[in-house]
């Protein structure tokens, strides 16, 4: 929506809110603002989103930096904090486990959400470690929080009463056809799933069990269309309990998974 879009741009650079610009339209700009809004203009037509071009996005209504290292946080992805808030709402999570944390937009609004709980953040790019760790202090849980670069969960041992994570799943075919903003905008590492896109799935799934405790659960967000595989997956891996949940849009979003034993 061009109009919406060039309000925002206004209200970014100005001390203008979206009111203010709806109600005196005809408000002067002083002329750097208008330099910057039209520099900003500039690269919004040549398809670069919002939060790209301020290095910002609210999820969950928390303010998060992002770079080039980081994927944009997806409304959709806010449905795991609702599923986690449902699951644990009698007895919250002591321990949390993000992995593939990107700029730390799930397990930063989690600790915000469960106040006693400490969390872990990893990711395999070092750039978007250290952006998840500045997210984590400027939304004040950084001392509840602890992140560190490697891959997938080979360095970690501890059990976790909730795990959780966006990973990568795209399928290889798929890539090319995104819309440009996703394709040249967010990092290929925090996209591409491999041939089917269900390389994480299949690498995570029979490991988790050694990490999740008993009573705990896992909370993946999958691909619109990877239902069927990822329920597979899980059932091959010896899970007991597995649901599929549906975002907003009405498409499969989030397997929930856990071992089944109390
Ligand atoms: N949901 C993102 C998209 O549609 C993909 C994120 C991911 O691969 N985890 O572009």
């Amino acid at each position: 929506m061009p109009d919406l879009d060039a309000r925002f741009m206004i209200e970014e650079r100005t001390c203008y809110t979206l009111s203010d610009i709806i109600a005196a339209p005809d408000s002067m700009l002083s002329q750097e603002q208008y330099d910057t809004i039209q520099a900003d203009a500039h690269k919004r037509i040549g398809g670069m989103p919002l939060s790209r071009i301020y290095g910002m996005r609210e999820f969950w209504g928390l303010p998060f930096e992002i770079t080039p290292d980081t994927l944009d946080p997806r409304p959709d992805t806010e449905l795991i904090i609702e599923l986690a808030l449902k699951r644990f709402k009698d007895s919250p999570p002591k321990t949390i486990l993000d992995i593939g944390t990107g700029s730390g937009c799930i397990l930063i609004a989690l600790l915000s959400e469960f106040p006693d709980a400490i969390g872990l953040g990893v990711d395999i790019s070092f750039g978007a470690i250290s952006t998840a760790r500045c997210n984590a202090k400027r939304n004040n849980i950084g001392s509840r929080a602890g992140f560190i670069c490697g891959s997938w969960i080979e360095s970690i041992a501890a059990g976790f009463d909730l795990i959780v994570s966006n990973p990568p799943y795209i399928a290889d075919s798929v890539i090319p056809t995104l819309s440009p903003e996703v394709q040249n905008h967010d990092p290929i590492l925090a996209l591409d799933g491999g041939e089917d896109g269900l390389n994480p799935y299949k690498t995570l799934f029979p490991k988790i069990k050694n990490i999740l405790n008993p009573s705990g659960t896992a909370l993946f967000e999958i691909g619109f269309d990877q239902e069927e595989n990822v329920m597979r997956l899980a059932e091959d891996s010896g899970f007991a309990l597995r649901t599929v949940h549906i975002d907003y849009a009405g498409n499969p979003r989030v397997v929930d998974i856990s071992r089944g034993d109390k």
